[in-house]
């Protein structure tokens, strides 16, 4: 018998956000133990306050049976804990062996299916105005996603563009630059909604994340301050509203609709400006 596991963290902030943010921040874990009747029981758990959606990817599976169809996709909640998310039998008398990979998104793929009436917040205090500096599919980073970047000075306040939950951030890079080396680097906050999808709020200046993981956040209400860290070319916010893909083990970005003022809400538009209405009408 040979087990051999390589495991492979998917990157939760590959937007491409103003080029891919990329993390491995060890929340995730997928273990496998052998019983005494010989089968192998893979179990999976995490540390995120909302669920994540498993892939797992076999490169090997000589003489084993798995009880479900690979690759196997199975969600873990937040907070369950060991999870036993596959068995595998072996043949009789037979040499087994098994390599595979898990890959992860967050949310619940079965289950996440964005409100697509709702009205968000420009992400930024009331009267400011931003200019939209790239949109969905811009040409020079968020190709393929439904992603957006307002340029503005470092230390802008922003806020939450959807109440929801904060389930990740990270406050503590003090640098940035345009090139693929910075991107793990990035300061974000992520918001998980009542929809089951997510917001990913990138590049905060170092310390300019205001909130906690765990924390209950309203529309509206203040998060940070934007900053230049990650992979990024000058100071803006990035900001893109996600569900996990149901077939793939990726994330799907989502076309989102703002309120930008009384009676009007709309999608926005790459190159024009925009002025922060936090008003509910
Ligand atoms: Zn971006």
């Amino acid at each position: 018998m040979n087990l051999k596991n390589s495991l492979l963290f998917l990157s939760l902030l590959t937007c491409l956000p103003c080029f891919g943010q990329k993390f491995s921040d060890g929340m995730v874990r997928i273990s496998t133990e052998q019983q005494a009747d010989g089968k192998f029981l893979i179990y999976g758990e995490h540390d995120y306050l909302a669920p994540i959606s498993v892939w797992l990817e076999f490169s090997t599976l000589k003489n084993l049976t798995p009880n479900g169809a690979v690759p196997y996709k199975a969600v873990i909640k937040a907070g369950e804990k060991k999870k036993l998310l596959l068995t595998l039998t072996p043949k009789p008398k037979a040499k087994t062996d098994i390599k595979y990979v898990y890959k992860y998104t967050l949310g619940d793929y079965t289950k996440a299916r964005h409100q697509i009436d709702y009205a968000y917040c420009l992400p930024f205090l009331d009267k400011a105005t931003y200019k939209l500096s790239q949109g969905y599919f811009g040409k020079f980073s968020h190709e393929k996603q439904h992603c957006i970047d307002f340029d503005m000075p470092e230390g802008t306040e922003i806020v939450a563009a959807r109440e929801g939950t904060v389930i990740a951030m990270r406050k503590d890079s003090d640098q940035g630059g345009a090139t693929r080396d910075f991107a793990d680097l990035c300061n974000y906050v992520i918001i998980y909604h009542a929809d089951g999808t997510f917001a990913n709020y990138l590049h905060f200046k170092k310390d300019g994340v205001m909130v906690s993981v765990g924390q209950q956040i309203k529309k509206g209400e203040s998060i940070g301050y934007s900053g230049n860290t990650g992979w990024s070319s000058g100071p803006h916010l990035h900001f893109e509203v996600y569900q996990p893909n149901t077939m793939l083990p990726e994330k799907k970005t989502i076309p989102t609709k703002f309120r930008v003022a009384k009676g009007k809400i709309m999608e926005l538009k790459e190159g024009e400006k925009y002025t922060g209405y936090q008003g509910n009408e």
